[in-house]
């Protein structure tokens, strides 16, 4: 069976999210892939939880600097399993509201590891099992290409 997209991106972070919403807002036929849970470093490794992170040891190095100058805090600690219950708080729920986005927006969402079988053209990963074979892609609706087998 083959399937054309006017654009298949290669992952679902801030950059590949971004352009396929704008392209399927302009009426292309457009598909996204990732081999990890969707949303990317961002929301799910990067800058969100690092905040929560690193805001959590700012804290406590300030307040123990600040021990005996007007601040005192006994036993100050990270609850370590308590912070990542809090970071998790807000990222687990990213994979499927991301997956829901896309399915509203029209877009066709894969999961599994994409590889460049050739210059237009990605083919069917070793490592991964794909719902599809292979996908030509990446030219836009003017250059009519995008199968996706
Ligand atoms: C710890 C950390 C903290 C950060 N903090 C900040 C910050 O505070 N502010 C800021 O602006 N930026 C921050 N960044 C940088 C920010 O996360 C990246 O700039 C941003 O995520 C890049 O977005 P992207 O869409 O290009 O790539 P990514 O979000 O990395 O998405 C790429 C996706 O592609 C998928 N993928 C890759 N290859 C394939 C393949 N062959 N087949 C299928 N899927 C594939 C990956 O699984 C991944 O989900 C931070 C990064 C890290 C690591």
């Amino acid at each position: 069976m083959t399937r054309e997209f006017d654009l298949i991106a290669i992952g679902t972070g801030s950059a590949a999210s971004g352009v396929t919403s704008r392209c399927r807002e302009a009426g292309w036929k457009v598909a996204i892939v990732d081999s990890r849970p969707f949303g990317g470093t961002c929301a799910l490794r990067g800058c969100d939880p690092k905040k929560v992170l690193v805001g959590a040891a700012e804290a406590v190095d300030w307040t123990r600097r600040m021990k005996g100058k007007g601040i005192h805090a006994a036993e100050l600690q990270i609850d370590w399993p308590e912070l990542m219950r809090f970071k998790r708080s807000f990222t687990e729920s990213v994979a499927k509201r991301r997956e829901d986005d896309f399915a509203k927006a029209g877009i066709a969402a894969f999961h599994g590891r994409a590889r460049f079988a050739g210059p237009t053209t990605l083919g069917k990963p070793s490592e991964a099992k794909l719902p599809w074979h292979s996908v030509g892609c990446l030219h836009g609706p003017a250059a009519g290409c995008c199968r996706l087998q």
